[in-house]
């Protein structure tokens, strides 16, 4: 995951970039090398950076540095120099004179402090706010927050040595040198071929482990707690990097590491991700957080995005790790992977919310995770369906070998398929780049007839709202077998006829979720993103509601639904809450208000039973989503803590559940989580 304020800098210095080369000529940078001493005990950095700039530098040079850093020397050629300090940075003067090299040393100190969450209340703000913080507990400064003196043009080379107080080691970007502790002082040093971009930097008491694969050192640098979790890490490291090699063509990093963050992110920079403890622990971010931070090494780290016209990378690392990963258990689990795409979009991105593809810079909330990671990663599925396999992951490798280091657009990609595939996909792919939203499909007026020569036809139309070109498929079931047909999609409506030699149970319409399209509301599951994604919702406390009013705002707070009203039941009149979303804590005495049940559930103040197993412990919470009983097309849900403790407890997990419906905590772990998709609404026709 790369972040927004990487984005948005790369956008910048991009513009900075292409305007000074104009104004001057390409000067080069030859090398960047910094020497920093880090003490956390004050928050304070001291440092040297020393930049060689190749001959016809002209007469100055800017240099971008944190607007509360202190300069305390500089020297150009190791004299000691002039320079002017600016809201940005400083300018120092140079001799220019043309045809040699020139040095410039700046030596300077600067406190981070910012605040780190001690608890995470939204998960979306992938900064958590924090830029800079240099701390007993661990260092992370950002590659925003102007650390260390920056050119305006990337150094061809970069080192950075890092001292620290014993058992402090430092990771950045690049191969490691070597670390060593002598005399109190632990000392980290890496060097970097190609840096693509600013730098980011980590330390602390971590226990460094590591192992080679294939010529590639692999290092986690994790807290001790953790430190038992690293051959798990190291191993899958390895296994993503040879599948993603084999995909797409050799590593293009010096090394690849896992760090733990000591607050909880999840970043993926050139060469290595940081990743908070607490996410760390958790199971499954083996298999999808960590093959989604290393196919950024390719894309978005090794390929560079050109923002200007949209960030392609998530979409695309979204594409060949998490669907990908799941594609490769079975095409039942691509398919579900798929569907969940959409279901979220639908659930999450309100009509307020959308924006073309090509406006995505990252992520800030939900609704644009949604554009950027999910619509994207659909985009791409569309293109590999239209041009196939041996095309799209032809084109992918050709581009990762021929746009190394290099900064690619939307167009590159439509380029490369074409060249592949030989046929154009360029308008294919403009409007699910320029048009905000997508489109909505829809069986309508299907009948099946015998006919008199004892087969049967299907007959009915497939509606489209919305100015895409699509191929759709339509399967009909009959007596256990599948026949699929393809419709393309030209006009508001398509009629189909087919002829089959069985009678026909079912139509099903894009029945392996190939195209991006939204969903109604009738094919929606109820899950934790409808209650996210509502615009319309009223918490309602019944009488024996055990969670207390704080935790009821903590627990809206994290769901991004914290200007919701709290209603006690009572004041709670049928006609306020008539075409609302409903979160009702306790077991209201209006048992219309509850959510549809499940079969085999049942809820009371004391206890609580789902899947038929009951739960009556007063550690344990049910938090479930279903339709509202009378209104359809809106959700209810349901808290359920069996008292403050426990309410206190899960509180702050129920957020990172959001494509499930049904969740049971005992003493805030996770005991049951389900998912219930409804296998109906204008896709599928039963006959
Ligand atoms: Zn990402």
């Amino acid at each position: 995951m790369k972040t927004l304020l990487i984005q948005i800098s790369l956008i910048a210095s991009l513009v900075v970039l292409l305007t000074s080369c104009s104004a001057r000529g390409e000067v080069r940078l030859l090398r960047q090398e910094l020497t920093l001493s880090l003490d956390p005990e004050r928050h304070l950095v001291a440092g040297k950076s020393t930049l060689v700039f190749g001959p016809g530098s002209g007469n100055s040079a800017a240099f971008a540095l944190n607007g509360k850093a202190t300069v305390e020397q500089v020297s150009v050629n190791g004299q000691e120099s002039a320079y002017r300090r600016t809201a940005e940075g400083l300018v120092v003067e140079l001799p220019g004179k043309a045809g040699s090299p020139v040095t410039v040393s700046i030596q300077y100190r600067c406190t981070f402090n910012d605040p780190t969450p001690e608890r995470t209340i939204t998960t979306e703000d992938p900064t958590y706010g924090v830029s800079g913080a240099i701390t007993a507990d661990g260092t992370y400064l950002g590659s925003d927050a102007g650390w260390y003196p920056t050119s305006i043009t990337q150094p061809e080379k970069r080192g950075v040595t890092v001292t620290a107080p014993a058992g402090t080691e430092a990771i950045t970007a690049g191969r490691r040198l070597f670390r060593r502790t002598e005399a109190g002082v632990t000392t980290s040093a890496w060097e970097e071929e190609h840096p693509v971009e600013r730098l980011s930097l980590s330390a602390g008491p971590y226990v460094v482990q590591e192992k080679i694969f294939a010529g590639i050192p692999l290092y986690t640098y994790f807290y001790p707690e953790n430190a038992s979790l690293a051959d798990r890490y190291l191993d899958a490291s390895a296994e993503y990097i040879r599948f993603y090699a084999e995909k797409f063509g050799p590593y293009l990093f010096e090394k690849f590491a896992v760090v733990e963050n000591f607050f909880p992110t999840g970043y993926g920079f050139p060469s290595y991700t940081l990743i908070g403890g607490s996410v760390i622990r958790l199971p499954f971010i083996l298999t999808t957080s960590l093959p989604h931070e290393i196919a950024h090494c390719w894309w978005g780290n090794g390929v560079l995005v050109d923002s200007r016209g949209g960030n392609w990378s998530e979409g695309l690392a979204t594409y060949v790790a998490d669907h990908l990963m799941e594609e490769r258990k079975s095409s039942r689990n691509g398919r579900d992977y798929r569907f969940r795409i959409l279901a979220d979009y639908a659930s999450l991105v309100g009509p307020g919310d959308e924006f073309p593809l090509r406006q995505f810079l990252g992520r800030v909330d939900s609704p644009s995770r949604a554009i950027g990671y999910g619509k994207a990663a659909m985009l791409f599925h569309m293109v590999r369906k239209r041009i196939g396999d041996e095309a799209f992951f032809g084109a992918l490798r050709e581009i990762a070998r021929e746009k190394r280091y290099a900064a690619v657009s939307w167009e590159d990609f439509a380029r490369a398929f074409c060249k592949r595939s030989g046929s154009d996909i360029s308008p294919f792919m403009a409007p699910w780049l320029d048009l905000a939203g997508g489109p909505r499909l829809a069986l309508a007026g299907v009948t099946r007839n015998e006919e008199g020569s004892g087969g049967w036809r299907v007959t009915g139309k497939v509606r489209k709202e919305g100015a895409y070109p699509l191929v759709v498929t339509v399967r009909i079931e009959a007596r256990g077998k599948a026949y699929d047909r393809t419709f393309d999609l030209s006009g508001d409506e398509t009629e189909f006829s087919i002829k089959l030699s069985a009678p026909p149970s079912r139509v099903l319409l894009d029945p392996e979720i190939d195209l991006f399209r939204i969903l109604s509301q009738a094919e929606l599951p109820a899950t934790v993103n409808r209650i996210k994604g509502s615009r319309a919702l009223t918490l309602v406390t019944g009488r024996n509601c055990a969670a207390d009013t704080e935790t009821l705002r903590l627990l809206l707070r994290s769901l991004g639904q914290g200007e919701t009203m709290i209603v006690p039941e009572k004041d709670a009149s049928t006609d306020s809450l008539a075409g609302r979303d409903l979160l009702v804590c306790g077991v209201p005495e209006r048992t219309e208000l509850l959510p549809v049940l499940p079969p085999g559930s049942a809820v009371a103040s004391s206890d609580f039973t789902v899947g038929g197993e009951r739960f009556g412990s007063e550690g344990d919470s049910l938090f479930m989503v279903g339709s509202r009983q009378g209104e359809p097309s809106r959700v209810a849900g349901l808290f359920l803590p069996l008292s403050t403790g426990a309410a206190r407890a899960c509180v702050l997990k129920i957020t990172h559940y959001g494509r499930f419906g049904l969740l049971v905590f005992s003493k805030g772990d996770n005991r049951k989580k389900e998912i219930v998709v409804p296998d109906e609404g204008k896709s599928v026709v039963a006959f």
